[in-house]
């Protein structure tokens, strides 16, 4: 699905992703976890380019040059952040809308049906008129993972979903994500929730220092951690 070879990203003098080579395979879960300031944000807006890297490849499969990848990062990466990025002055149907039909081509009637379709996948049709600070933040979520799969994406990636949340919210966003694992959606996830990474993820990433500090199933890596990095920053977080 996807291939990061020897990714780095400076800031300034400061290089904040080191070095990062990673195979994102398809229909797999990766949960991302580490230390406030590790790069984490850094790197998953790197794979969508949203943050040009500083060297490295990224290259999604299918793309027949490194160069046709990175146009089509945008288009067939979908992302979900902490903050809900919903458009304010937009109602819901709108957010729903406005992509598909400037970036897909697809006209009014067929945005919105599509839409609908999505937003009742959610429980949120009910909803579509309404305007983001109308919702709770769990709802606005939910809006923010329907509407970037509205684009189709081949591959989700998600920062911090359910961070900005009230406790009981949380898990009606984490239901959600469950049931597009469950679906075989690619999913790339940073979450501190560990009960999240042991469920759903396939391979759960430590990173610290702008580095894959060690990679490993859940079972493996939360009963057996090998490296003493992901041993202090379980012993913190579990
Ligand atoms: P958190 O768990 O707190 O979200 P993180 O692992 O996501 O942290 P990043 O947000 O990727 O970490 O930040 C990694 C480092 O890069 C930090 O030291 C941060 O200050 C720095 N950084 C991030 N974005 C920028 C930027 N636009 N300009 C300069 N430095 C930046
Ligand atoms: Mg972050």
């Amino acid at each position: 699905m996807m291939t990061v070879r020897d990714l780095r990203k400076r800031f300034g003098d400061t290089e904040v992703i080191k070095g990062v080579d990673l195979d994102i395979h398809e229909g797999e879960v990766v949960v991302v976890i580490g230390p406030s300031g590790s790069g984490k944000s850094t790197l998953i807006r790197c794979l969508n380019n949203l943050e040009p890297a500083t060297s490295g490849e990224i290259v999604l499969t299918g793309a027949r040059s490194s160069r046709e990848s990175m146009a089509r990062l945008r288009e067939e990466v979908g992302m979900v952040f902490q903050d809900y990025t919903l458009f304010p002055h937009l109602s819901i149907l709108r957010n729903m809308t406005l992509a598909p039909m400037k970036l897909r081509g697809l006209s009014r009637a067929d945005a919105e049906a599509q839409a609908m379709k999505l937003l009742e996948r959610v429980g949120l049709a009910h909803k579509a008129q309404a305007f983001p600070g109308e919702l709770s933040g769990g709802q606005q979520q939910r809006v923010a993972i329907v509407r970037a799969l509205a684009m189709q994406p081949r591959l989700m990636l998600f920062d911090e979903p359910t961070s900005a949340l009230d406790p009981e919210t949380v898990n009606e966003v984490l239901l959600v994500m469950k049931e597009l694992a469950a679906e075989g959606m690619t999913m790339v996830v940073v979450t501190h929730e560990m009960g999240f990474a042991r469920e759903v993820a396939d391979r759960v990433i430590v990173f610290d220092g702008g580095q894959i500090v060690e990679c490993a199933p859940p079972a493996q890596l939360f009963a057996a951690p090998r490296e003493a990095r992901t041993q202090q920053f379980l012993a913190h977080v579990l």
